[in-house]
């Protein structure tokens, strides 16, 4: 199988996995992939990782368990637990008993790209993507139209999800807006929210 057709089949298993599991995107956040999590037997642990690892997936036995780094903000969180998820419907089998750490991008690079791409169909499909991003009406020239895009995103996702996704679709090039800090101009257009200020 060709690598794009590795990641198109991956992007099909999300939305049939979505469909399945009756996903909102407007409604999808960390407490609704606790469910899913809890229907599917997912043991969700709280162990001590070191830094560059987001997560690890495991399963022994048929005991499945996710590791968090818990220091992830809201959307990298629910980003990497539904990336766990593709590896538990996908890697499970050829995995046997042994581990995943996800952000190892080098020693498992397929299956882990593989992982962001399903990560990403599920939380917020492509169609559905491009379709809001038409109603909007925004062609983004500068920076803060990608906050304008944020701000209006009715999905949980980052910046860097928003920034890819523009990127595949063509609406950006790749690296355009490197080293912008969004959520820093976020805060210049519209100010600190009251639970990030300091007292
Ligand atoms: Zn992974």
């Amino acid at each position: 199988m060709t690598r794009s057709a590795y990641y198109e089949d991956l992007k099909e298993l999300a939305r049939q996995k979505r469909a399945a599991f009756c996903v909102n995107t407007a409604a999808f956040g960390l407490a609704e992939v606790r469910v899913i999590y809890k229907q599917e037997g997912i043991c969700l642990d709280h162990w001590p990782l070191p830094r560059k690892v987001k997560a690890l997936y495991m399963c022994e036995d048929g005991d499945c368990s996710v590791a968090l780094q818990p220091t992830l903000p809201y959307e990298p969180k629910l980003f990497a637990l539904v990336h766990e998820l593709k590896h538990h419907f996908r890697d499970r089998v050829a995995l046997g008993s042994g581990v995943i750490h996800c952000g190892d991008y080098d020693a498992n690079e397929l299956i882990e790209k593989g992982a962001e791409v399903f990560a990403a169909e599920f939380i917020y499909p492509e169609a559905e993507f491009s379709a809001d991003i038409q109603a909007l009406g925004i062609n983004v020239r500068q920076a803060s139209d990608i906050v304008e895009i944020k701000r209006n995103c009715k999905a949980k996702i980052s910046y860097h999800f928003i920034r890819k996704r523009l990127e595949r679709l063509g609406h950006i090039t790749a690296g355009q807006f490197d080293g912008v800090q969004f959520q820093k101009l976020e805060e210049q257009i519209y100010g600190v929210p009251f639970y990030r200020r300091r007292r």
